[in-house]
């Protein structure tokens, strides 16, 4: 028999929405006159934005016209996405790029987890706890941990704990690591990171050798206008970032697929021979090789994101998930919460009361108030006695989530 790729073995049994999902069936057939709130969702609720709609009935007209049709593209996205991406993101807050240096792909998880590729199978890598799992499975696939430990850590990761006890706000790693994964607004915590603490990252990464990975998926949802959006606007981070953009948060992409990630031809690897290589240059000839480019349809969609009243429209969308974010913050506190996040992220991460599991406070949650949010055990160990609610719902199921949460 054909022998497998045993580092899938390592990988913790995809554990937690199940595991949540097993917990809601059992309670909803006990109990089914009781209407259940989902509040763990990480994904859009409102419908696409008119404009994008109407930009790709458009597309999907023009392909069928002989003259409009379009085969395959260039992978790398077409050009007119390119540039309103470059000028709208970038451009506009002072950070140059050229078409060359930005890559149009059907997904940040996708991004996140083919770029470990590209990099030595020995690098290390060094992850914030609790994180984005998708960063640290990709590496188990890779081969690059050793086996997952009792604490539920992977040997040969390095972690960097945001408890409460730090504000949050990770050390830089304790060893040596080639590639740091950072997420700012992040994803489960809400938080965000300050010019001055990137800058210290990106002085960091210089330092040391090393390579940051920046996830902005939430950048849409930042509003305080001194928080960076993206690690660009910090001067040197050319030389060390890869930055990864998604408009499935920014414009309610989940369904529909697109994002893009920025590797600047600045930044660079070195051989076994010490040689330096771009970085730019190995994606590039990676993305062409296995990946055909996102449909045109959607590219036409997602540059109507960039339109005038495209930007309108999704503005008002996330004045709308950050109005429910605050509704759940606010309704939290009052309650005796203590809540994290939620100010410039559709998340809000909270302490469990009286020193409870997150596993426990779940089923207290979805018995005594009927909802159901995420453990945050499931995002790494750090994450134990938190749990994360998103904003992501609609306007009358969070304020009933409140209601129940002050009369528990
Ligand atoms: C939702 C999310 C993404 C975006 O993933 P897509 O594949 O583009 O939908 C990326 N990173 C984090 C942390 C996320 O939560």
């Amino acid at each position: 028999m054909t022998q497998i790729n045993e580092n899938y073995l390592k990988l913790k049994a995809g554990y937690l929405f199940p595991e949540i999902g097993r917990r809601v069936k059992a309670y909803s057939e006990a109990n089914p006159n009781q209407r259940i709130i989902r509040l763990g969702i990480g994904d859009v609720t409102l419908p696409l934005a008119p404009t994008i709609v109407n930009a790709m009935v458009d597309a999907a007209k023009e392909m069928g016209t002989s003259s409009g049709f379009h085969g395959y593209g260039p992978e790398q996205g077409y050009s007119s996405l390119l540039q309103k991406i470059i000028e709208h993101d970038y451009t506009k807050r002072g950070v140059t790029l050229s078409e060359d240096e930005v890559f149009v792909s059907d997904g940040s998880k996708c991004d996140c987890g083919n770029i470990q590729e590209i990099f030595s199978l020995d690098s290390k890598i060094a992850v914030v706890d609790p994180v984005y799992p998708v960063y640290v499975d990709t590496n188990v696939m890779a081969g690059r941990t050793g086996e997952v430990k009792e604490s539920g850590h992977y040997a040969n990761i390095v972690y960097m704990p945001a408890t409460e006890a730090n504000s949050f706000e990770p050390d830089f790693p304790k060893e040596k690591a080639d590639i740091i994964y950072l997420c700012y607004p992040n994803n489960p915590t809400g938080m965000v990171a300050s010019k001055a603490r990137l800058t210290e990252w990106v002085n960091f990464a210089k330092k040391t050798g090393s390579i940051i990975l920046y996830d902005s998926a939430y950048e849409a949802f930042i509003q305080d206008p001194a928080i960076p959006k993206s690690i660009y606007e910090i001067p040197g981070a050319k030389e060390v970032a890869m930055e990864f953009r998604s408009f499935s948060k920014t414009a309610g992409f989940t369904g529909t697929r697109c994002a893009y990630l920025v590797i600047p031809k600045e930044l660079k690897g070195k051989t076994s021979k010490g040689e330096e290589v771009s970085f730019n240059s190995l994606w590039s000839r990676r993305h062409t090789t296995k990946f055909n480019g996102v449909s045109y349809i959607t590219q036409k969609g997602a540059e109507a994101v960039f339109s005038p009243q495209g930007q309108i429209e999704i503005k008002e969308q996330i004045a709308y998930y950050m109005e429910n974010a605050r509704l759940i913050r606010e309704g939290l506190s009052a309650s005796g919460y203590s809540v994290f996040g939620g100010q410039n992220a559709p998340y809000i991460w909270l302490k469990t009361p009286r020193n409870l599991k997150s596993w426990e406070f779940f089923d207290e949650l979805l018995n005594k108030a009927q909802i159901v949010g995420t453990p945050g055990s499931g995002f790494g160990p750090a994450g134990e006695g938190y749990f994360r609610l998103s904003a992501f719902g609609k306007r009358e199921d969070v304020i009933s989530a409140i209601e129940r949460i002050q009369k528990m």
